[in-house]
C-alpha cells in the first residue's frame, strides 16, 4: 500500500530528539525552532515526561470513559490551578480540531442557535464544523459549504455587532494570536468588546488556544493578556508534548448532562499522564516566564536583521516577515544550517515555535545563521 500523498516533505528523517535538538537517521543534529508545529512545549523526550509515561504504560494505558479514572480529576485540578481557571470544567478529547468541534457543539446546545462567527485568516482545524473558520485557506473539508459560518475581519467590532443583532449566532470563535494565518491578533479593546457583546446577545465566546496555550505566549493562555474570560477555551498541541491530546475548558454556567459529549480515546490514562507531566515541568522549570523572556530577547535581536520587515507574535509564538517568500530561506536553514523553522499561510512569514525550554544560546545560533543566509551568502531569495 502507498501512503496517501498529501504532505510535501523535507528530505530529513528524525530518529531521536532531546530538548531543542532533533537527530536525523544520519546522526545530524538539528536545532528545533518549530517544535513539530508548536507541539513540543517542555522539550523533546523530557526525562520527567518519559519516566511518567513509561511507568503508566506498564500499569494501564487505556480504559473507557465508562469507568472511573482519577487521573482525569488530578489533571483537571492541576490545570485549573496553573491556568487560573479553577472554577471551570474540563472535557478531554484527542486533537485541536476535535476540541473545536466539541466547543461549537456545546455552544449550539447551550444557545439553541447555530450560526458561528469566525475571523479572516483564522484556523481551527480540519473537520466539518471546526474547520469552517478558514475562509481563504483552501484546505477546508468538503462539508464546509454546509456550515453556517460568517467570516469577519479582526478588530471591526461594529461588524460583529451587526451580525449578533440578527440573534441567530451561537458562538464567536477566535484565536488570541492567529497561528497558521500569520500571527495577527485582535486588540485588547476588541477582545473586551467581544466578551461584552457575547454576554449581551447570549452567544458563546470560544478562545481557540490550541496553538497559543500552555504557556507558549508567555502567559498560560494568550487571551489572559487582555483580561477577558471566555465561555470555552480549546486546547491541544503543547498540552501533550507530542502525545495526541486535546480538550475544552468550560465555564461554570454551561452545565453538563450525560451523553452531551463523548469520545472513546479522550482522557485515557496515557494522555492524562502526558499532560500532567507537561504541567509539572512548566511549573518546576518556570517555562512560561522563560517563554516571555526568551521571546523578548528574540524580538529585540531579530528586528535588527537585514530584510526583516516586521517581527510578530508574543513569547515563543513568533514570526519574521520578509519582503520575499520564505520557502527557499527555510530550505537553506534546514539543509545548510540544520535549523527547523515553520511557514504560514502568509508565504513571506517565517514562523518560530520552539520548545519553551529554549535559551539565548539557541536564539543566537539562529540569528547568526539567518544573518549569514541573508547577507554573506547573498543568495537570491
Ligand atoms: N486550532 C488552531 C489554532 C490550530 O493552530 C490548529 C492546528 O494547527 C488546530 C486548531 C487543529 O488542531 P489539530 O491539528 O490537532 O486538529
Amino acid at each position: 500500500m502507498e501512503l496517501f500523498d498529501v504532505y510535501p516533505l523535507y528530505n530529513v528523517e528524525p530518529q531521536k530528539a532531546y530538548d531543542c535538538t532533533v537527530v536525523d537517521k544520519n546522526g545530524i543534529e538539528y536545532l528545533d525552532l518549530y517544535g513539530g508545529h508548536a507541539v513540543i512545549s517542555i522539550g523533546h523526550s523530557h526525562p520527567h515526561y518519559v519516566k511518567n509515561l513509561k511507568e503508566q504504560v506498564e500499569k494501564i494505558g487505556f480504559y473507557s470513559n465508562a469507568v472511573q479514572n482519577s487521573l482525569q480529576s488530578k489533571l483537571a485540578k492541576k490545570l485549573g490551578e496553573l491556568s487560573n481557571y479553577n472554577d471551570y470544567q474540563l472535557f478531554l478529547c484527542n486533537s485541536g480540531a476535535e476540541a473545536n468541534e466539541n466547543a461549537l457543539k456545546l455552544a449550539s446546545f447551550k444557545t439553541n442557535k447555530s450560526r458561528v462567527i469566525a475571523f479572516h485568516n483564522g484556523f481551527h482545524g480540519r473537520t466539518s464544523a471546526a474547520v469552517a473558520a478558514t475562509d481563504n485557506l483552501k484546505i477546508n473539508s468538503p462539508l464546509n459549504a454546509q456550515q453556517n459560518v460568517t467570516f469577519l475581519p479582526l478588530n471591526q467590532i461594529e461588524l460583529v455587532k451587526t451580525e449578533l443583532e440578527k440573534e441567530d449566532v451561537c458562538a464567536i470563535i477566535i484565536e488570541p494570536i492567529q497561528g497558521v494565518g500569520g500571527l495577527d491578533e485582535g486588540t485588547t479593546e476588541f477582545f473586551v468588546a467581544l466578551e461584552k457583546l457575547c454576554r449581551e446577545f447570549k452567544a458563546i465566546l470560544i478562545l481557540d488556544e490550541v496553538q497559543s496555550g500552555f504557556g507558549r505566549s508567555g502567559e498560560f493562555f494568550a487571551h489572559q493578556y487582555h483580561g477577558i474570560k471566555p465561555d470555552i477555551i480549546s486546547i491541544a498541541k503543547g498540552m501533550g508534548n507530542g502525545f495526541p491530546v486535546g480538550g475544552i475548558i468550560i465555564a461554570p454556567h454551561i452545565k453538563p448532562s450525560y451523553g452531551m459529549l463523548g469520545t472513546t480515546f479522550g482522557g485515557n490514562h496515557l494522555a492524562c499522564v502526558a499532560t500532567l507531566s507537561v504541567l509539572e515541568v512548566l511549573e518546576t522549570e518556570n517555562l512560561i516566564s522563560n517563554a516571555k523572556l526568551t521571546g523578548d530577547y528574540f524580538l529585540s535581536e531579530a528586528i535588527k536583521l537585514p530584510g526583516v520587515q516586521k517581527v510578530k507574535g508574543r513569547g515563543l509564538m513568533l514570526g519574521l516577515e520578509f519582503d520575499f517568500e520564505v520557502s527557499e530561506l527555510r530550505k537553506k536553514l534546514i539543509y545548510d544550517h540544520h535549523i527547523f523553522t515553520g511557514g504560514a499561510m502568509n508565504k513571506k512569514l517565517l514562523r518560530i515555535l520552539p520548545p519553551l525550554t529554549i535559551g539565548k544560546k539557541e536564539i543566537d545560533k539562529f540569528i547568526n545563521a539567518l544573518q549569514s543566509v541573508l547577507t554573506e551568502e547573498k543568495v537570491d531569495l
